[in-house]
């Protein structure tokens, strides 16, 4: 239901995993799609960022690339043991059988951000989309008819509708007038990623140690992926983290918790205050623009719902757009884009919350929540459900939004 016609591209600004998983999920709904991108096509994306990959992120990924899915399972780690320890005592350890379930897809996997994009962009290419590098977007006009951009290379682009998946300074949120509100964490966390060891590597498990004694006794995360490890260590709110990620400072760091032979194998490093924002609305006022991934919303990274639920933006958005392309009374389109936005600002403030849950647990210094953390390391010897506790509350509460879709996030 729109001026333009049928074959003219929807716009998706930002080829990050948001905007690339958008748009193979408007192909897949046999709608042309163009991407414009701020930055060159041989950029270098920093660090490993979301390494973890839910079972419902592979499966929309999966059905609407068939293959990719299961590209980035061969190309990613399923661990399957997960430990905690507590001021340098074990206090939980399972080690399952078959980690990734019995299903076609796992319930998880671990590789670099990088190395899932890079699938995303061979994919794009197995379907023509047309990618315009160096291409930022400057101004968004959107009306009844659709929309127009415009692009700092002086591209102009008319289109029915667009998806912003343009990261948290998104140009595209600021256009619609969105306003971008939330909270940022106390304290800084240092993340390193490091390469495996070649001849001596580390059991692939999932460590989280509470006060490691190691390390001045701050929380330190352990995650293995395809490839290496990713640390994460919470500071002090007292810590310089500029000091902390200087070059020494950092080898000594990881040598103390991945082990001394991993010292001299830290490829990128970085310190950051955690943010948890949503924008006050996911939608424009002619329901043709829709935000979606960090344009709408970012999350701290614990229970990994930052690229997992942008992807479950994306995928729902083209939904609606298709719905909305197909529609044959201007109402029904209008309906189909400001459901999707409400159902997915619902599901971000959920996300949030759940994030904020797991923030709340490893920041939070009241009373009931160091009680709380004591009493279960003291029952944790003859008692597993308390040390199965410690281990699961670092990454907030299991469950999905109540109202999705497609994916669970
Ligand atoms: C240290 C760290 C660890 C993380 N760990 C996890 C994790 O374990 N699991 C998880 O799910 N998430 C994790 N995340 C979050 C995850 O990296 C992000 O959620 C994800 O990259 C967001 O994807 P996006 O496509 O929405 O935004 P981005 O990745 O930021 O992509 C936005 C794209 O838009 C482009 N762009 C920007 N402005 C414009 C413009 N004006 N015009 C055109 N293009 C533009 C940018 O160049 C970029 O390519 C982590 C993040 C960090 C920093």
């Amino acid at each position: 239901m729109c001026a333009q016609s049928e074959r003219t591209p929807i716009l998706v600004a930002g080829a990050g995993p948001t905007g690339m998983a958008a748009a193979l999920a408007l192909r897949a709904r046999g709608l042309p799609v163009t991407i414009l991108e701020a930055d060159p096509e041989d950029r270098d994306r920093p660090g490993s960022r979301a390494i973890y990959v839910h079972g419902s992120t592979l499966r929309t990924l999966q059905r609407v690339h068939p293959s990719l899915g299961t590209d980035l399972v061969d190309a990613g780690l399923v661990w399957p043991t997960r430990r905690t320890l507590w001021r340098g005592d074990e206090v939980f350890s399972r080690t399952y059988s078959t980690p990734g379930g019995s299903g076609d897809l796992p319930h998880f996997t671990s590789l670099p951000q990088v190395r899932t994009e890079e699938f995303m962009l061979e994919a794009l290419a197995e379907r023509d989309v047309e990618i315009h590098w160096n291409s930022t977007v400057e101004t968004v006009e959107s009306g009844a008819e659709g929309v127009t951009v415009t692009t700092t290379n002086g591209e102009t682009h008319e289109s029915p509708y667009l998806i912003g998946a343009d990261g948290g300074g998104s140009a595209v949120r600021a256009a619609i007038g969105a306003t971008f509100d939330g909270t940022q964490s106390a304290n800084a966390f240092l993340i390193a990623d490091v390469d495996e060891h070649p001849t001596d590597p580390r059991p692939p498990e999932r460590v989280f140690h509470y006060d490691d004694p190691a390390v001045g006794g701050r929380n330190v995360l352990l995650v293995p992926f395809q490839g290496g490890w990713r640390v994460d260590v919470q500071c002090r709110v007292s810590d310089d983290p500029e000091r902390m990620t200087g070059d020494d400072a950092i080898a000594d760091l990881v040598g103390a918790t991945l082990g001394e032979r991993y010292a001299d194998r830290v490829t990128w490093v970085s310190s950051y205050e955690f943010k948890q924002v949503l924008a006050d609305r996911f939608v424009d006022e002619s329901r043709r623009v829709l935000l979606a991934g960090e344009a709408a919303h970012l999350f701290a990274p614990f229970g990994a719902r930052g690229m997992n639920s942008g992807i479950a933006d994306a995928d729902e958005a083209a939904s609606a757009i298709g719905a909305a392309a197909r529609a044959t009374t201007e109402e029904v389109a209008r309906d189909e884009v400001e459901l999707c936005a409400a159902r997915r600002e619902a599901a971000a403030a959920f996300n949030e919350a759940a994030a904020g849950q797991a923030l709340e647990h490893l920041q939070g210094d009241g009373f009931r929540t160091n009680a709380r953390k004591r009493l279960a390391a003291a029952a944790a010897d003859y008692w597993e459900p308390a040390g199965e506790w410690l281990d699961d509350a670092p990454y907030g509460p299991h469950d999905s939004p109540p109202i999705v879709s497609t994916g669970n996030y």
